[in-house]
Order: C-alpha cells, then structure tokens, then sequence
C-alpha cells in the first residue's frame, strides 16, 4: 500500500457553478481542514478534529496554519513559444503576430532551445499555482516534444499541441496541410493518453489555414477519441474582418470551424470577445468552451470579454492566460484583471464565481472535471498553497478582513506568484517558494 500523507489547513475548494446552485452551495470551506492524500489523488478531505484520530500511525502531517488550500490553478490558453515577447510595447493582434510572435515561435525549430525553454515556461507555471493548462506549441513537432518531456518528468496533467498554420505567416513557420496532418498525427501516437498527458489539435486561427487543413484537422479528430481541438476565435475586429474575406462563402467566424467539425466537447475557443448571440448559442448547444483572457484582451486593445451574455446560452467558460500577449501566468492576476473587465460592463464578479473559474469551472471547459478542479475523493491531487503574509501589504490587508469572502477577494486583487507558497501535483510538491 503506498503512504498517505496528509495537509493540515484551513481548504477552500469549489463545488458547483454558483450561478447554478447560488454562492452560499457552490463550495466547502474546512477552516481547519485536512486533505488526505494517498496514490497521487485526493483520499479523504475535512475537518481535522474528524479526521486525525483516524489517521494511520506515522502518517506524515504538513502543517499550513497562515494559509490557504485551493485546488490547483487550470489556465485554459497559453502559448509555450511566447515567454520571450510577454510585455512587448504598442501592438493589437495582427502586427502583435507579425512583429513579436512569429519571430520568437521560429527559434522552436531547435530542439535545445525549445527544451530549455520548456524548463522555463513549465516552472513559471507551478510558482504561479498552475497545475493543467491547455497549451500552444509552435508549429514544429519538436516544441510539443519538449513541452510533453518536462510536464512527463513532473507527472503533470496538462493539454497541449503543433499548431497547425499552413498560409498568411512567413515560410520558416508554415506547414501543410498534409505535413500538419502527419505531424499532428505523430504527436497524438506518441504522447496522447500518456501519463496525465492529453493532445489538442491545434489550428492557430481561421486566417492560417486553408480550408484543406482544416478539414484534416476535423479528420483527425474523429480519428482518434478524446482529443482537444484548441484555437482562436473573435478576437479582433479586423481579425473578424480579414476572415470574412478569407472565407466569403461562410455565415461567420464561427462556421468556418463548424463547417469542418470542429466544434462541440472538448473544443476551446481563445477570446470569444466579439461573439454574437448565435455563436454564443450554437457554442452552447454544442458543448464547446471559450476561454476568457483578461489580461490578454486589455493590453492587446481587443476588448471586453461578456461573461454573462456568453454564460447565458451556456457556453463553457474557462480563464486563460494567453501568455505572451497576455501580461501575467498568474490566475491571481488574470482574476483581478477579470473582474475590471466585468465592472466595465456592470457585471460582478464574486470572489467565489472567481474562483470557480480559474479551478473547476476550468476543469469543465476541458471536461476533466472528473479528475481535477476541485478536491473530492478520488481526484488528482492537484493543489496550491497560498500564502497570507505573502507580502507586508496582503499581511496587513487580510488582517482587515473579517470574512472568507472579503479574504478571498483581497487576496485575488493584491496577489500574484508571490502569494503561491507552495504548488502540488499528484501529491508531490513540485514548486516551494524560496
Ligand atoms: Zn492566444
């Protein structure tokens, strides 16, 4: 039998969406709590007066007192080739790519540059309290290697995939159709349900692939069961545009990926900002899930991302990154960005709902809620401590707090990678703050 192990603080974990079941039902709270951990998944979680006198002699107890257990954080967009163009002045999404992007996704062609750069993105990850997240590769085979390599070596659960973009980006970047299909194919054979290890087709966005890739990447997806299928989709109005164009005899941005099956469970749509209310519904009807980019969609100028209207046609709606363009790997930061976003347009964010969708809510958009999002028996014990004396300021702050609400909240404004104090993935630490 393998040793349990078990974490003795106060637990936060989410329970159901709160606009199904209302904030007070949509999670559990143990203000001293403990979280027995057993095999790499969640074993027991509750009280730990409860729980204690039933622990078996000599089982280990790691003690958090001046912090707070959450599930581990799921980033549903982000791209592995981008770390080195994150904060680059003065560009929207179009010169963004010609400019920054596609210059640094090149460098993926050399395998020790993109595995050098695995160490660094997959690191950056766990010290923001990441523990899954639905990732970009560059369009070389060699970059989804490197990144699955590292993740492996971590026993990590994570999504990731070859962008497939076979027009309209410079030769040292593009595919083929068929070259994408090989490819892509190659990848899901070698890593695809290996580990806690999952693969997405992954199309850029509509205006780089011709209608023959995206009709192959449909095929693959039937080819093979559970596959993610990962993409852009309304980002920008000129993005919007320039599809129009590109694809005249199609209802919208959305039926371009319709028309070749690329839509329904386990398809993520990055942005969603300009989405209108026939996408939202035929996305709901679906099963499909949009992931919501914060701080993305602020620095880039795209615009403002309508939770409620997406969320009404019951749309999945998962929290990204989207990491170069966005400006932080911290769900912390990308929450505090979300909920600016929202008061724009005279919605809320409770600190509850916000925590639902950078943990289960996310598992949802990716269908692993089964596995992940939240800390029940029988799930992957993905987890992150976070710190409340992270800093002089959070210190002081959370002392002013009277409530779990208001502590949350603090914490979810005024925290970042600093606030993680230590990140766990299938029970074993693999982030300790220094
Ligand atoms: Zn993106």
């Amino acid at each position: 039998m393998p040793q349990a192990k078990a974490f003795r603080a106060p637990l936060l974990h989410c329970l159901a969406d709160p606009r199904e079941v209302g904030i007070e039902s949509s999670y559990e709270y143990f203000e001293d709590g403990l979280l027995v951990v057993e095999d790499g998944k969640v074993a027991q979680i509750g009280n730990a007066a409860d729980l204690l006198p039933s622990l078996a002699a000599g089982t280990e107890v790691t003690e958090y007192p001046e912090a707070l257990i959450t599930p581990g954080f799921i980033d549903t967009h982000i791209h592995f080739p981008q770390v080195g163009v994150i904060g680059s002045y003065g560009a929207q999404l179009l010169d963004w790519l010609e400019t920054y992007t596609f210059p640094s996704e090149g460098q993926f062609s050399d395998m020790a540059h993109a595995r050098e750069q695995a160490q660094l993105f997959i690191g950056e990850m766990l010290r923001n309290g990441t523990t899954t997240a639905l990732v970009f590769g560059s369009v070389h085979k060699q970059s989804v290697d490197a990144f699955f390599e590292q993740a492996e070596k971590l026993n990590l659960r994570m999504i990731a995939g070859k962008v497939m973009m076979d027009r309209n980006a410079p030769d040292y970047l593009t595919d083929t159709a068929e070259s994408g299909y090989a490819d892509s194919k190659e990848l899901i054979e070698r890593w695809h349900g290996k580990g806690r290890l999952h693969y997405a087709v992954t199309p850029r966005f509509a205006p780089t692939s011709t209608p023959e890739q995206l009709t192959l990447a449909g095929k693959l997806l039937g080819e093979y069961p559970d596959l993610y299928m990962h993409t852009h989709i309304s980002e920008n109005k000129q993005e919007i545009e320039w599809v129009k164009e590109l694809f005249p005899e199609r209802k919208g941005y959305l039926d371009v990926y319709d028309h070749h099956g690329l839509i329904g469970p386990r398809a993520v749509f990055a942005h969603g900002v300009h989405l209108c209310d026939n996408e939202c519904k035929r996305l709901g009807e679906t099963g499909s899930a949009v992931a919501f980019c914060p701080t993305s969609n602020l620095f880039l100028g795209s615009g403002l991302f309508d939770l409620a209207k997406v969320e009404q046609y019951g749309v999945r709606v998962g929290l990204g990154t989207d990491v170069g363009g966005g400006t932080s790997f911290s769900q912390l930061a990308s929450l505090n960005e979300a909920y600016k976003v929202l008061q724009l347009q005279g919605q809320k964010l409770d600190p509850f709902k916000a925590l639902y969708l950078a943990t289960l809510g996310g598992a949802r958009s990716l269908y692993l809620d089964d596995r992940i999002g939240n800390l029940q028996p029988g799930k992957d014990a993905d987890f992150v401590v976070l710190d409340y004396k992270a800093t002089p300021l959070i210190d002081y702050r959370l002392g002013q707090a009277k409530t779990l609400q208001e502590r949350l909240f603090a914490l979810m404004i005024l925290g970042d990678d600093r606030a993680v104090k230590e990140t766990y993935a299938a029970g074993v630490s693999v982030h300790r703050k220094a």
